[in-house]
């Protein structure tokens, strides 16, 4: 492999030394590299601060990349009343389509009506939606006819479709917005490390916070770490981490689990979404296309418990199968189902009590403890970056520490890049396709696709161990490539040749990469709606993707 750099300035080994070796009292550390933290540690960072994350796993592993991938306002919270979450999400949505165009985009989504009064009913309310929007506008909200609609949805169901509405919305990459937060903020000063589990909280000696043990889960070694003010941004983990602060606390969250297919894209026939207002449980169901499939979701249901790789229930599947009966004319079944992925909503368990989930307000919570712990949870994907300047703001106040004002509503987030050609496959990797590119012009026996129905080569396998902190083949085909929540079948075939990839990037044996095949396999079945069935099993080969199929030995690489 020819142009291999030392170090980049996302080298997870680099960055872990200087950690170690420099025993600095850091202005802010941050537990969690979801949305919500990566949002705390990049506002952190550009505001001067000294700033560190501890991510237990990969990025975005938890819900943050488990999302229905989309920049919106919620029409759902409209009709529930919250207008000021609406009016401040649409005004976030704004702001991630100017900062991040490499990975948000507007998409005109279809509401489809079966009763003569739906769409002028729905219509009204998604012109005030639209307006709502103001400056950050995406496009005029329009009532259809019928043919209309059959025009712009293929596979629609026409029988007694009498129209429908179109309106705009946005559309973004989750787990690739992640890692460009991450690597955003370290640009911005900040250091961000995956695969560090926060063990326990250090208190001085008048009961504040002022530091942490950590894990490093890759060596398997504990130490400490200082600082000024911790912040707790764990997801559906906060209340394990407010238990370490006070073994007492009362629980904080409640957790709603939400399940989305991944289909074929021909199942919608459209580039546009497919939006239906109102399920047998009175829900709002999607049918999104998303890198060349479609996706649909999602469902409501209460937990008792969580856990970083959340499983589907067999009625969850069957709901939104069901659903789609209604809605479309060729209708997928079990066997159509290409991924199913699962994510855990952290909700705010409200003071008054609410009969179901779906009832919960999706506004963010802050909350201050006397250690000074800040936790922060709650909201979407959508409002990341109100919740870290809310957050940082509250920081800096009872840290009394020497930030400058927030400065994320005009920064540009890394692989910002207008134009929309020459982005790289799936075109979300913006300004960094140029140098992925040089790097397949100098290796040319690996510029390649590694699977007949994926784009991407081996190439951007390395790209990912080297500027993306890809640490695992779970973190390569989950998170970087997306491969996974678009096809687990394809994803289980790819591990072998990812992982043979990785070790030689990574410099690890043999028995490193069989035992990467495995876990990501162990994973990967649980994506498989037949996993009953006739999925591959432990121990059992899948296909060999066709960049193995002449260049498998390690020198070729
Ligand atoms: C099904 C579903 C669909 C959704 N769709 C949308 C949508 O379309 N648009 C939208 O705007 N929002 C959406 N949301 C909401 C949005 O995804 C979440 O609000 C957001 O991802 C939450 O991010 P987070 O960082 O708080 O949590 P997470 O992403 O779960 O991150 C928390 C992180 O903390 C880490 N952690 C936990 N304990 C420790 C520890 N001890 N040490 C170190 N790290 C630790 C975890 O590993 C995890 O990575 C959706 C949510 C769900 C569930």
């Amino acid at each position: 492999m020819k142009n291999k750099p030392k170090e980049t300035n996302f080298d997870r080994d680099k960055l872990l030394r200087d950690v170690e070796r420099n025993d600095q009292v850091w202005d802010m550390l941050v537990i969690g590299g979801g949305a919500t933290g990566l949002g705390v540690a990049l506002d952190a960072s550009s505001r001067g601060l000294r700033t560190l994350l501890f991510e237990q796993s990969d990025f975005a592993k938890g819900t943050s990349s488990r999302s229905t991938k989309l920049a919106h306002g919620g029409v759902r919270y409209l009709a529930q009343g919250n207008i000021k979450l609406v009016f401040e999400a649409l005004y976030e949505r704004g702001l991630m389509l100017k900062n991040a165009p490499h990975l948000v985009s507007s998409i005109p989504f279809i509401m489809p009506s079966y009763r003569w009064w739906e769409k002028y009913f729905y219509g009204i309310g998604l012109k005030i939606y639209d307006r709502m929007a103001q400056k950050f506008r995406l496009g005029k909200t329009s009532l259809l006819g019928r043919t209309a609609v059959l025009d712009r949805i293929k596979n629609i169901n026409a029988r007694k479709l009498n129209g429908g509405v179109q309106y705009y919305d946005g559309q973004f990459d989750d787990a690739r917005l992640a890692i460009n937060l991450a690597q955003t903020s370290i640009e911005q000063g900040g250091v961000l490390l995956n695969y560090m589990k926060v063990t326990e909280l250090l208190k001085d000696a008048q009961g504040k916070l002022n530091g942490v043990v950590v894990k490093d889960l890759e060596r398997g070694s504990h130490f400490r770490v200082h600082a000024k003010i911790i912040i707790n941004a764990t997801g559906v983990f906060v209340d394990d981490i407010l238990r370490m602060d006070n073994p007492g606390a009362d629980t904080l969250l409640k957790v709603s689990q939400g399940v989305h297919l991944v289909l074929p894209n021909d199942f919608l026939g459209s580039d546009r979404a497919l939006m239906i207002p109102s399920t047998s449980d009175g829900r709002v169901l999607f049918a999104v296309p998303w890198h060349g499939h479609v996706l649909v979701g999602t469902t409501d249901t209460p937990l008792d418990r969580h856990q970083l790789e959340p499983k589907p229930l067999k009625e969850e599947i069957t709901f939104i199968l069901e659903t789609l009966t209604s809605y479309l004319q060729r209708v997928p079944t079990e066997k159509d189902v290409l991924s199913v992925f699962v994510g855990l909503r952290p909700l705010v368990i409200p003071e008054k009590q609410v009969k179901r989930t779906k009832e919960i307000s999706r506004d963010h919570k802050l909350k201050v403890n006397g250690s000074q712990l800040i936790t922060i949870t709650g909201g979407k994907w959508t409002t990341y970056r109100k919740m870290a300047e809310d957050t940082v703001d509250q920081a800096i106040q009872i840290g009394g520490l020497a930030g400058s004002a927030c400065r994320t509503e005009s920064l540009k987030i890394h692989g910002y890049c207008e134009s929309k050609a020459d982005r790289g496959n799936w075109g979300f990797y913006g300004s960094d396709a140029r140098a992925i590119e040089t790097l397949k012009k100098d290796n040319p026996d690996l510029d390649r696709p590694m699977h007949p129905d994926f784009p991407f080569t081996p190439v951007e396998v390395i790209w990912a161990v080297r500027h993306e902190m890809a640490r695992t083949v779970d973190d390569v085909l989950a998170r970087r490539l997306r491969i996974l929540f678009l096809n687990a079948r394809a994803a289980m075939e790819l591990a072998p040749f990812v992982a043979q990839v990785m070790a030689m990037e990574l410099d690890r044996d043999k028995k490193w990469e069989d035992r990467q095949v495995e876990d990501f396999c162990a994973i990967a079945r649980n994506y498989l709606v037949d996993q009953g069935t006739d999925a591959p099993q432990q121990g059992e080969r899948t296909r060999k993707p066709r960049a193995m199929e002449n260049s498998g030995s390690k020198t070729k690489i």
